[in-house]
């Protein structure tokens, strides 16, 4: 006798269910894939128990014939494919044929369903994997699937499943992701005969994810467009002042399919690098279209992970739109008005009731003149208001062009704004401006010293500065070892040049060896950080209002002036709203 034997049909989705049905999530996911195969524009979730008790997913789609509906729960029967030249070029959501008889093998499961314009439709009851009933009855157009006790009969796996609650959260993230990705589609999710969510169909992605995610980051969006070699990218980013502990806030998607990639989000957080702290995570919908045959979506039977066949270009095109997004990012303010502050702090109430941030428009780039300390200021800070450029056009956002009112506690500059009081940490102002300028090809610059600077280490500094010459050098410094201790200091990177070249080299050896920075992004914080703390802009340091001046100047001339290099808010506005409501005055 031999001792191998072909498992029964019944057996074989079970084992399929493993791998596919690991919890009620995947249940609703499949389904209603199924039903954006279908063509539907209007698909209902409705749960019982987190999905535990039941699933009941319905749709207005395409429906099947009797014939089909049958074929339907048959392990490997897809309509979608017909060849392997069918998968290459794969643009449905299934095609695996599994889903259904797996479903059915492991729960008491139902399908009710009616072909479009056909008289009658078919209803099909089956009991863990075995066909209990098949009848002809009436139904309107359209499929519903009933998927009642999942693993009822695999006690082993029904232990498994968490309370309800926290299967009920598995599926709201499945529900979102599939919202987000189909904002043509009417959908609606149910708890306990208790609405959860209802997203009416929507002209594009904005409204759609204003639904999903809130208006406060819908409005705080920037758009992101972007093509290169193949690959396209489009969907939107939140600033880098808005920070999420984990990355469930990160919404990918390749070719309309919700994936969990690594690769993908690594992408996204290098291109956030210097401007959100590590282990933060900023708020993304972002949708990548690559040519079917460039990617691989048959790598995992849920489907939630997918492989790229040239991933090195995929991740190099996203960081490359991201960058462009973000380096057209402007924190949101209108320019200086004249108009009367309460009459417009209505109208900016209303327009940006709930919203942080507003919608952020393309700024012209200025040149880049970066802001020089001059020497430790004494005199009060002038309440002079900072000229105001009539000429300057209705967009162009600049700190700069705000009213200045004064410094609080020698650390904070106050600014008036059409929206409110803004207040600036200077000291995280200057880290993220000494930051750009070491990072920018152009101001990266070695600026002369005059007359050589001689610095004389301790042995322990000599070798930690002999072992950052190299990199020193590619910033612009140029460091030449005499033996011993000794060092001459020939050239400092152009942004550094107004400091004492021997006490930001001894600072930096002092970081260094507490932080061992590990790469040049790494080097450069510490050198911002550095030359922060020794500038007339460290906190508690009075600033006149020229000083200020160059300082806003300054800010207004770089790319993200969202937070210092280290993640944390550089500006923060109080809007006129809260200040009047605060003095009851709404
Ligand atoms: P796949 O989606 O991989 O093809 P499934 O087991 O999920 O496999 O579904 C099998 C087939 O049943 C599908 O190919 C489709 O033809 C049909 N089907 C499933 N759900 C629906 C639905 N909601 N509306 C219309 N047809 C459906
Ligand atoms: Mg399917």
């Amino acid at each position: 006798m031999g001792k191998i034997a072909i498992l029964p049909d019944i057996l074989c989705n079970q084992i399929a269910a493993g791998e596919v049905v690991e919890r009620p999530a995947a249940v609703v996911k499949e389904l209603v894939e199924n039903s954006i195969d279908a063509r539907s524009t209007r698909i209902s979730v409705s749960l019982l128990d987190g999905g535990r008790r039941e699933i009941c997913v319905v749709d207005n789609g395409c429906g099947m014939s009797s014939e089909d509906s049958l074929l339907s729960l048959e392990r490997h029967a897809t309509s979608k494919i017909r060849s392997i030249e069918d998968l290459n070029a794969i643009s449905s959501l299934g095609f695996r044929g599994e889903a259904l008889p797996s479903i059915a093998a492991v729960s008491r499961f139902e399908l009710n369903t009616c072909e479009q314009g056909a008289l009658g439709g078919t209803s099909i009851r089956v009991d863990g994997g075995v066909i209990k009933d098949v009848r002809e009855k009436g139904l309107p157009p359209g499929t519903q699937v009933l998927v009642r006790d999942l693993f009822y009969c695999l006690p082993a796996r029904r232990k498994f499943l968490r309370k309800a609650e926290t299967e009920l959260a598995y599926i709201t993230d499945q529900f979102l992701r599939v919202s987000l990705a189909n904002p043509h589609i009417h959908l609606q999710l149910k708890s306990q005969e208790k609405t959860v969510y209802d997203h009416p169909k929507c002209e594009g992605l904005l409204p759609r994810a204003s639904r999903v995610l809130g208006q406060e980051i819908a409005g705080s969006f920037s758009p992101v467009d972007f093509e290169s070699g193949g690959v396209g990218i489009s969907g939107f980013i939140t600033p880098p002042d808005i920070q999420r502990t984990n990355s469930q806030a990160l919404f990918l998607f390749v070719n309309g399919r919700s994936v969990y990639d690594r690769l993908l989000q690594r992408a996204v957080l290098t291109a956030y690098e210097a401007l959100i702290p590590r282990g933060k995570f900023p708020v993304a919908v972002l949708f990548l279209t690559v040519s079917p045959e460039r990617v691989d979506v048959n790598v995992h039977p849920a489907k939630r992970e997918i492989r790229f066949r040239d991933p090195g270009q995929v991740t190099s095109t996203v960081r490359t739109a991201l960058f462009e997004a973000l380096s057209k990012v402007r924190p949101k303010f209108s320019p200086y008005s004249r108009q009367q502050p309460e009459i417009f702090a209505r109208q900016t109430a209303a327009a940006f009731s709930g919203t942080r941030m507003g919608n952020v428009a393309a700024f012209p780039r200025r040149t880049i003149e970066f802001f020089e300390p001059a020497a430790p200021a004494r005199a009060p800070v002038e309440q002079t208001p900072a000229p105001i450029d009539e000429t300057a056009g209705e967009q162009s956002f600049s700190f700069s062009k705000l009213n200045l009112i004064g410094q609080l506690g020698n650390s904070f500059i106050l600014l008036e704004s059409p929206e409110g009081l803004v207040l600036i940490d200077q000291h995280a102002a200057h880290e993220r401006i000494v930051f750009s300028s070491l990072s920018g090809k152009k101001t990266r610059a070695a600026q002369l010293l005059t007359r050589a600077v001689v610095v004389e280490l301790l042995p322990k500094e000599a070798v930690l500065l002999e072992s950052f010459l190299p990199s020193l050098c590619a910033l612009g410094f140029e460091i030449e070892p005499f033996g011993g201790g000794s060092f001459a200091v020939h050239a400092v990177p152009a942004c550094l040049s107004g400091f004492k070249p021997e006490e930001i080299l001894r600072d930096y050896l002092r970081y260094a060896e507490e932080e061992c920075p590990a790469n040049e992004g790494e080097m450069m914080l510490g050198l911002a950080r550095t030359a922060s703390c020794h500038g007339s802009v460290r906190a508690g340091q009075k600033l006149k209002a020229e000083e200020i001046r160059r300082l806003l100047e300054a800010l207004d001339s770089i790319d993200t002036p969202f937070t210092c290099p280290h993640g944390r808010p550089l500006s923060h506005t109080v809007p006129y709203d809260q200040i009047y409501r605060f003095f009851k005055r709404t």
